[in-house]
C-alpha cells in the first residue's frame, strides 16, 4: 500500500545502546577507569537522555580527566558514528518498504553532526528520503514541528497522515500521535509502558518488526 514512515534513529534503526558501551569500553582503556567507573559512566549517560556537555562535564569531574569536557564531546561525537550498526536485516527490510512504495523518513534528537554521522556510517542514508535531526532543526521530539519537517525532507506533508516507529514513549510515540502519526513502539523491555500515556496503535521487539507490519498492510 505504502505511505509515509518515519523512525527514530538510536536504539530503534541503529543500536545507541551496543554502540555507547562500545565506545565506553575504549574510553575507559585509554583512562585506564575501572569497572565501578564504567557502571558509574554507563549509568549517568542514562541511555543518552543525559545532554552531553552535562554528560561530560560530570565524567571529566568524576575522574579528573586532563581534557577539556568539549575536547572529550567532539571526540566523543567523532567516534559514535563508526560504532553505531544498522542491521542488515533492518537495511534490507527498508528496502522492500521503498520497493512498495513507501517514503521513509528519520526523526532524531541530538547533535547535527553525530547524528547525520551515524545516518551516513550506518548506510541508512542511501535507504531513506530524507532525515531530520533536532540540532540542526532548533526543535526536539516530542515537538511536532520536528516531524512536519522529516516528513517535508521526504516530499510528503503530515496532512495524509503515515506512521511514526520508536523507542522512547514520549518523544517518539506521543509526539508521533500529536502530529498526526499512527504510532508504532519498539519494546525495548527497560521499563514498562507509561500508564499515564495513551497506548500506543502498535508494540514490536525491533525496528524489524515494525517493517513487517508495514509491508503486511
Ligand atoms: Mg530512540
Amino acid at each position: 500500500m505504502g505511505g509515509l514512515v518515519l523512525f527514530d534513529l538510536d536504539n530503534t534503526l541503529v543500536n545507541r545502546h551496543d554502540a555507547f558501551h562500545r565506545w565506553l569500553a575504549e574510553f575507559a582503556g585509554r583512562w585506564g577507569l575501572g569497572e565501578r567507573d564504567t557502571a558509574w559512566t554507563a549509568v549517568l549517560d542514562a541511555d543518552g537522555m543525559t545532554p552531553r556537555q552535562e554528560f561530560f562535564a560530570a565524567v571529566r569531574e568524576r575522574f579528573g580527566l586532563p581534557e577539556p569536557a568539549e575536547e572529550l564531546l567532539a571526540a566523543f561525537h567523532e567516534r559514535m558514528p563508526e560504532l553505531v550498526v544498522c542491521p542488515p536485516e533492518v537495511l534490507a527490510g527498508l528496502g522492500r518498504l521503498r520497493a512498495a512504495g513507501w517514503r521513509l523518513g528519520i526523526v532524531t534528537n541530538g547533535a547535527a553532526g553525530n547524528q547525520e554521522g551515524k545516518i551516513r556510517c550506518s548506510g541508512l542514508a542511501a535507504m531513506v528520503d530524507g532525515w531530520a535531526i533536532s540540532g540542526a532543526e532548533g526543535v526536539a521530539k516530542p515537538d511536532a514541528r520536528l516531524f512536519r519537517v522529516a516528513a517535508e525532507r521526504c516530499g510528503a506533508d503530515l496532512a495524509g497522515g503515515g506512521w511514526m516507529v520508536g523507542d522512547d514513549p514520549v518523544n517518539d510515540v506521543v509526539g508521533g500521535r500529536s502530529a498526526g502519526l499512527t504510532t508504532i513502539w519498539v519494546d525495548r523491555r527497560v521499563g514498562p509502558w507509561p500508564a499515564a500515556e495513551p497506548k500506543p496503535d502498535r508494540v514490536v521487539a525491533d525496528a524489524a518488526g515494525a517493517i513487517a507490519v508495514l509491508l503486511d498492510r
